[in-house]
């Protein structure tokens, strides 16, 4: 699977899982996609080192 935020494969086993509120489901690699995400609510699309992830 991929990271919600940044796009990233996601090994199995590693990453996290995140369910919210209203059922809809996020992988994240890493914490720091995981509080841009739900904490900070960036758009992806905006933010300069997920594009550069996504080259
Ligand atoms: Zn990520």
């Amino acid at each position: 699977m991929k990271c919600s935020f940044c796009g990233e494969e996601i090994v199995k086993g590693t990453g996290k899982m995140v369910v919210r509120k209203d059922g809809k489901v996020f992988y994240f690699c890493s914490s720091k996609c995981e509080k841009n995400m739900l904490k900070l609510r960036r758009n992806p699309n905006k933010v300069k080192w997920v594009m550069k992830k996504k080259k």
